[in-house]
């Protein structure tokens, strides 16, 4: 055990992701309400008479006591798991369904990247991955649709959401027929650069229905005209989660969940640790 003093803490979080450790031991990767995107250690729940196991499922909504330092300034960055109660263990009502689990997959892994570092509180996504995550597992609208929908609200949280109405460059109101990626959204005729994509305006009524929660115009899409917004969404996601990653500092990103954020092997020296933020 490190030299210092193991607190113990509670919080309610959403289980992103799962990995093995050893023979018995799992890294869960959490989403917590009050302590931000943390891992931690569950010891023993691969066996089959832990109580833990079940309730520690990716997609769970699920409450912890944790022990290690909350504010992660000392010792290990790896939290242990003490106690665990389920709230809402979405995951057995997605198992079943492909295109639900496969989106809440593309949430929790969403929601790994748009949090990099560790321990930074974000009640915000917080709630909206656990409500996303709520939605696919009651099945009330289609899987893509919730997706696209909280791929556009985090977006917007990360200060990254596609100007939709107005043009993304010179801000010349009204819709606006051609959508640039980079150029960050709906373009003018003006300001239109070459390869500028050219979508239906169904297309982007129904990214601003998605952003607003107008669920009404959004179940009312046809296949074509989801399809053609899913394309621009992933597109304008994955375009700022690779700048995002450029522009990172080199902050706490030892461990498992490095990977997850594509962080290249080199570069992350012994100084990297102590640049932690929080
Ligand atoms: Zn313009």
């Amino acid at each position: 055990m490190a030299g210092y003093r193991r607190q113990l803490y509670r919080d309610d979080a959403v289980v992103l992701r799962v990995q093995k450790l050893g023979e018995s031991d799992r890294i869960i990767t959490l989403l917590s309400r009050r302590h931000g995107r943390l891992r931690a250690v569950a010891r023993g729940v691969r066996r089959i008479t832990s109580k833990f196991g079940a309730r520690l499922e990716p997609f769970g909504h699920v409450d912890l006591q944790l022990a290690g330092d909350p504010k992660g300034q000392q010792g290990s960055s790896l939290h242990t798991v003490s106690q665990v109660e389920g709230i809402d263990l979405y995951g057995k009502r997605l198992l079943g369904d492909y295109p639900r689990y496969t989106a809440a997959s593309a949430v929790c892994e969403t929601a790994e990247r748009l949090t990099p570092v560790e321990r930074e509180p974000s009640l915000r996504l917080f709630q909206l991955t656990l409500g996303a995550l709520r939605v696919l597992a009651g099945g009330e609208h289609a899987a893509t649709l919730v997706l696209d929908a909280y791929l556009l609200r985090g977006m917007a949280l990360a200060g990254w959401a596609p100007a939709l109405v107005g043009c993304a460059v010179c801000g010349t109101p009204g819709r606006h027929r051609a959508f640039s990626v980079p150029a960050g959204g709906a373009v003018c005729r003006d300001c239109r650069p070459p390869g500028a994509a050219h979508p239906a305006p169904a297309t982007l009524d129904l990214m601003t229905a998605l952003t607003s929660g107008d669920w009404r115009v959004a179940d009312a899409a046809e296949s074509g005209v989801r399809r053609e917004c899913s394309g621009l969404v992933a597109a304008h996601l994955q375009w700022h989660l690779e700048r995002a990653l450029r522009s990172l500092p080199l902050v706490d990103r030892g461990g498992p969940a490095a990977g997850a954020v594509g962080t290249p092997a080199g570069g992350v020296g012994p100084a990297a640790a102590g640049v932690d933020r929080e």
